[in-house]
């Protein structure tokens, strides 16, 4: 990806983002997160010059890789993807500014266990399977309260802040609408616990998202396209 190529990627999303969020509120402020998981750290380079500092992985090993091999550069990095036990030290090491995919309260417990080993904290989302899909991760939106006062009970070492969805996986808006309405109401019972974000919305769908309320959208293929 050129100069130019990264320019205009960034430039489309940026204007889309602006349309949504103004007809919220203007004081509706949205968080991009380029998702590089396909993406060479050659690429994540450009885009960085061309004015994008926040960016995330699905993978433990691909997130240290490109931390490392881009480390000259103050750039904000997220994990998105789903985390194995086996994976969580190695997670903790690396010291993500924020993992949106904390799946469920027996991986909270498991994580809050390993930081507090290392005397360390950690700043996580929740995430809720508000599609009702099977191949998704997270907690069921009837249970996703009830886990997230557990999580802020149990775990001392995360510091819990908002919630992650991903929108159901279909050409019907109405049903991508549906979830992200589903995971936006939750988030709102969720404010006065100290939520701060609503991590929802992806290449396909993040204006809808943020025409649902969403704060923080995750772009992976817009944002890299050729
Ligand atoms: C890959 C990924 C994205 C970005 O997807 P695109 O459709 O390429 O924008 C967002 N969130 C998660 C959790 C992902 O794994």
């Amino acid at each position: 990806m050129n100069k130019q190529t990264a320019t205009r990627n960034l430039d489309e999303i940026i204007t889309k983002v602006e349309g949504a969020r103004l007809r919220i509120s203007e004081h509706h402020i949205v968080k991009i997160i380029g998702i590089s998981k396909y993406s060479t750290t050659q690429d994540i380079e450009t885009l960085y010059n061309a004015g994008q500092r926040a960016f995330g992985e699905n993978k433990v090993q691909d997130l240290k890789d490109k931390m490392i091999e881009l480390e000259e550069l103050p750039i904000e990095w997220h994990f998105v993807g789903t985390l194995q036990k086996n994976k969580i030290n190695n997670l903790i090491d690396l010291n993500p500014t924020l993992v949106h995919s904390l799946d469920s309260l027996d991986l909270a417990l498991e994580l809050n266990k390993k930081l507090e080993a290392k005397n360390k904290k950690l700043s996580a989302l929740l995430q809720i399977n508000s599609a009702y899909e099977d191949s998704k991760s997270g907690v069921l939106p009837e249970a996703a309260i009830e886990v997230y006062k557990q999580i802020l009970e149990s775990c001392p070492n995360i510091n819990l802040k908002g919630i992650m969805s991903i929108g159901a996986h279909t050409e019907d808006e109405k049903l991508i609408k549906e979830s992200f309405k589903t995971t936006k109401k939750i988030y709102d019972e969720l404010i006065p616990f100290g939520a701060k974000y609503c991590s929802m919305g992806m290449s396909s769908d993040f204006e809808l998202a943020i025409a649902c309320g969403s704060n923080m959208i995750r772009v992976g293929s817009t944002l890299f396209k050729d």
